[in-house]
């Protein structure tokens, strides 16, 4: 079922970074001429080689490249170059390093992940032998990424001309990062926020860590602070966050509305309102059924409480191939989780059974009555993993 499932992920992966890159925002398509000078919260672009960059201060710089949609993050300090997202790995890193060169040729001392998806992580490894410091959320143990420091709900880099913020959240993934860079005024809040497709919260604890996040945001800098968002746009504001989040609430509530009413996912997919919905998230109005049925399955399939016992699943299973799961009960939730594999909230079916959130509902792990075998199901064959006592 592993080897499946990671499989279902690099597809899903891919697939995102796909459409990431096809739904392109228009509004990146603003150019300049080569050699204007950007002004601060303006969206003056610059196209420069493979890159497309956007100087927000003196000292931070957003650059994208042409071939990946992802938006990284250039800090130049006194003394030291801090890279935030320095996107997929493959053939991308020299490119990116020679387009950190052109901005400064002080060493790059860190990379901050927004979280741990490829195409945000996926030249960590590049840099981290180049001598840069990994800075993660903790549970970025839990992905195949590479990582290097890690934290668990804050942490500070104080440096000599900035003070930078992280937070732990949860909404696109266990290991979600905003990062707020104090004295720039300017927060990268990666895939929580993506300004070319829809609200995308499926891993991380469904649509209330979505809202919860964006309202952290709002809650940070002031009105003139600068919002980078992981694809899309180079930058964004406020005023436009606040109409992502009014946007957000009414897809929520309208998936909802028709899931109760019973609405298919397929049916849901051709609504109007939904319709207008995805052209304001996306730039174009189809929607595929999957989007709809993930979101009805971390939403609204999950209302049943955990059973009284489901601290007692925890523990360490063993699969016939060696491999180890993990059940964990923490902040009343019951997770499911593998160091350099996943990590995913369960939700209640039964009492001895559990949806895995943000997969199809069809995967589900289940128990036996004595709490001692664990059965996986991927929706086509079940493995069993025995619990270690230990
Ligand atoms: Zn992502």
């Amino acid at each position: 079922m592993n080897i499946q499932l990671i499989h279902l992920f690099d597809i899903k992966q891919l697939m995102l970074i796909f459409l990431c890159v096809f739904f392109t925002s228009c509004s990146d398509q603003k150019t300049k001429k080569k050699g204007e000078i950007a002004v601060r919260h303006e969206t003056k672009l610059e196209q420069e080689s493979n890159f497309t960059q956007q100087k927000i201060t003196d000292n931070l710089y957003v650059v994208k490249s042409n071939n990946y949609n992802t938006n990284v993050g250039v800090f130049i300090g006194n003394k030291e170059i801090i890279l935030i997202d320095p996107m997929t790995g493959s053939n991308n890193h020299h490119a990116l390093l020679e387009k950190i060169k052109e901005l400064s040729n002080q060493p790059i001392k860190y990379v901050i992940n927004t979280h741990h998806h490829e195409d945000h992580t996926g030249a960590n490894s590049f840099f981290a032998e180049l001598g840069a410091t990994i800075i993660s959320q903790e549970n970025i143990k839990y992905t195949s990424a590479k990582y290097g420091v890690t934290f668990k709900d804050k942490y500070t880099l104080d440096l000599e001309n900035e003070r930078i913020e992280l937070y732990h959240i949860t909404s696109h993934t266990f290991d979600d990062v905003l990062i707020y860079f104090t004295k720039n005024n300017t927060i990268f809040m990666g895939d929580t926020y993506m300004t070319n497709f829809f609200p995308h919260f499926y891993y991380g604890g469904g649509s209330n860590h979505h809202i919860d996040s964006i309202d952290k945001v709002l809650s940070l800098g002031d009105k003139n602070t600068v919002i980078v968002a992981g694809h899309g746009k180079l930058s964004s504001n406020k005023a436009e966050l606040n109409t992502y989040r009014k946007n957000s609430i009414q897809w929520i509530e309208r998936i909802k509305e028709l899931s109760l009413a019973g609405k298919t996912p397929d049916e849901i997919t051709q609504d109007e309102k939904i319709k207008q919905l995805a052209l304001a998230f996306c730039g174009n109005n189809t929607v595929h059924t999957q989007t709809i049925e993930k979101t009805i399955s971390v939403d609204y399939n999950s209302s049943t409480p955990l059973p009284e016992n489901a601290k007692n699943y925890e523990g360490m299973y063993q699969y016939k191939n060696g491999e180890v799961d993990e059940l964990i009960f923490r902040d009343k939730k019951l997770m499911l989780r593998r160091k350099g594999a996943y990590i995913f909230e369960l939700s209640t079916l039964s009492d001895t059974k559990f949806h895995i959130k943000g997969q199809v509902p069809y995967r589900y792990v289940s128990f036996s009555n004595d709490g001692k075998e664990l059965t996986y199901f991927n929706g086509k064959e079940s493995q069993i993993a025995k619990k270690n006592n230990k």
